[in-house]
């Protein structure tokens, strides 16, 4: 199977002049643990998770707005990857999602490793 296949369709996202306040918000209202970051043309620029929010919380209270925190170097899928390497990719760098983007780097979906524990089991 491909990234397609399983990936989740409904992404929640954020932009990186949004305040952190907000993007802890969205992450506790949405139960989820990553926002891809977009820039103001809804370019994907970077992805803050629960761990960077509550990292900047412990470190540095100046900290202000989502571009001030969040990872820039973002590892991501495709729809086309098969879903072995996008699994690998998750595996090799310690993190639990990875969003899916189209050739003008533009979010079409996330793939975590939930998505991919749906294809063992069969559930849901
Ligand atoms: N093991 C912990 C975990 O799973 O959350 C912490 C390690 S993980 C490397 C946490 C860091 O990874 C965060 O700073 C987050 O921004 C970053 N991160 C998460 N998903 C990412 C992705 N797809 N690309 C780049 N960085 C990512």
């Amino acid at each position: 199977p491909r990234v397609r296949d399983i990936m989740n369709r409904q992404v929640i996202s954020i932009t990186e002049d949004e305040e952190i306040r907000v993007a802890a918000k969205r992450l506790l209202k949405d139960e989820t643990n990553h926002l891809p970051v977009l820039d103001g043309n809804g370019t994907l620029v970077g992805i803050i998770t629960t761990y960077d929010v509550s990292k900047a919380v412990v470190t540095d209270g100046r900290l202000r707005q989502v571009k001030d925190i969040m990872t820039r170097k973002v590892i991501k899928t495709t729809p086309d990857e098969p879903v072995d390497i996008a699994a690998q990719k998750l595996e090799r760098n310690n993190i639990s999602a990875l969003p899916v983007v189209d050739t003008t780097n533009r979010v079409v979906g996330i793939l975590s490793a939930i998505d991919l524990g749906k294809l063992f089991g069969g559930r849901r």
